[in-house]
């Protein structure tokens, strides 16, 4: 990967607020910054801290990242839990908590005891709250809709993160009342990564050829873990409706993430829903492969992302970016990114995707116009120096009030 500096995203947000991050950093005197996750690939969260942390290195603080290990039944667990976080009515046993409470264990010498600030990233981590110290401030970052999790499951994750000084969530209806101070900080996309960048014509034709793409049909796209939340079926569903109108061709590109034990199993789902349609291409992707999804977002015809939930949607936001028509699902960050009719289309169900899809095919100057808003919707609230800057003013916020003592 390319080293990206803070002064090469001045073409895109202006000196000004580089400046700005420059003198919030500056403001945190050498602070140190542990952010701790659970997987290194795959998903949202791996991609926001592959890009953020060397950046808030950049901005002066040391920052660091962790990722935490984890035993396939310890993952069975936190998936059930992420799952229930989502509203699907699981089963939660003793055995199941223990699990859970005995891989954090495992990690709690992964934890920086030094660090001023530690963030725990999504629910797997939570645990490790067991070993903080009171010198530090904790913070949980919940990228996930928490709103309909099931109440077992948050009696006993939420009394790790009631531990922590702060919570932070994507949305403002997310908040859980944790009785600390709860912040908003929706995530990002970084414009320079080899998943967002400009590509050349070249690098196009390379990477299509590689994938057997052909250009002859519209193509409709959805990019996504292989997950039932995503809905990959329903999108299915939604392209034969469409086909029988217009032609097309669907691209579902996805793969795992090393947290998500359900992928292989969701994929052979997927594959049985798309049997004897040779215009369905199901792409089962390594999470290296950024350029292929980069080209297959900006040769699309339409980006779909039909999640049945969603935490925020970062595949909508890269497609955005992109300057590609979205249709998407109004669930979760979703809405806060797709304004309908202005910056994409939102729908409510197979036949609205099917409708939307359609109609964006059918007058690609609609498309072109919604497209063009998005990205500069993106470009003013969900790319990297934005995210970063608004971290920085919360972690100045966090660092004035008691306990933090500063480096
Ligand atoms: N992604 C990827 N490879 C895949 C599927 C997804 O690199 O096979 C990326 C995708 O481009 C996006 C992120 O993983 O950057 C998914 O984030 P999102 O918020 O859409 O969903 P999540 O997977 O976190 O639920």
């Amino acid at each position: 990967m390319a080293t990206v500096n803070l002064a090469d995203y001045a073409p895109l947000v202006g000196q000004s607020m580089l400046d700005e991050i420059k003198a919030l950093g500056e403001k945190l005197g050498g602070a140190s910054i542990q952010h701790i996750n659970s997987t290194a690939v795959g998903g949202g969260v791996a991609e926001i801290l592959a890009r953020l942390v060397p950046l808030m290195g950049e901005a002066g603080l040391k920052s660091e990242w962790t990722v935490m290990e984890g035993t396939p039944p310890f993952f069975q667990v936190t998936k059930t839990f992420h799952n229930a976080f989502h509203g699907v009515k699981v089963d939660v046993t003793p055995d199941m908590l223990e699990t859970y409470r005995e891989a954090n264990r495992q990690n709690y010498n992964k934890v920086d005891t030094g660090a001023n600030f530690v963030v725990v990233h999504d629910q797997q981590p939570l645990g490790l709250t067991e070993v903080m110290n009171q010198q530090q401030k904790w913070i949980w970052y919940c990228h996930i809709d928490p709103v309909d999790v099931d109440h077992r499951v948050w009696r006993f994750l939420g009394s790790f993160a009631g531990k922590c000084h702060a919570a932070i969530y994507h949305l403002p209806e997310y908040a859980k009342g944790l009785g600390l101070p709860e912040y908003l900080l929706p995530p990002a996309i970084d414009p320079l990564s080899e998943k967002n960048r400009e590509v050349t014509a070249e690098e196009k034709a390379q990477v299509l050829e590689r994938l057997g793409i052909l250009l002859d049909k519209p193509i409709v796209l959805q990019v996504s873990r292989f997950d039932r939340l995503k809905d990959p079926v329903g999108v299915i569903q939604a392209y034969k409706m469409v086909k029988k109108i217009t032609p097309c061709q669907l691209i579902l590109a996805g793969g795992g993430a090393a947290d998500d034990p359900e992928g292989a199993q969701v994929l052979a789902e997927v594959r049985e829903a798309s049997e004897g349609d040779p215009d369905i291409h199901i792409l089962d992707l390594p999470p290296t492969a950024n350029l292929e999804i980069n080209v297959l977002q900006r040769v699309a015809a339409v980006v779909v992302q039909k999640s049945l939930r969603e935490g925020f949607g970062l595949t909508v936001t890269e497609a955005m970016w992109k300057a590609r028509p979205v249709v998407a699902a109004a669930v979760g960050g979703i809405k806060k990114q797709v304004l309908h009719e202005q910056t994409g289309l939102l729908a409510h169900s197979v036949e609205g995707a099917a409708w939307s899809i359609y109609r964006i095919l059918n007058n690609p100057a609609y498309g072109e116009v919604l497209a063009k808003a998005g990205r500069e919707h993106v470009r003013k609230n969900f790319i990297l120096p934005v995210y970063l800057r608004t971290w920085l003013g919360l972690l100045n916020a966090m660092g004035q009030s008691e306990g933090y003592s500063g480096c």
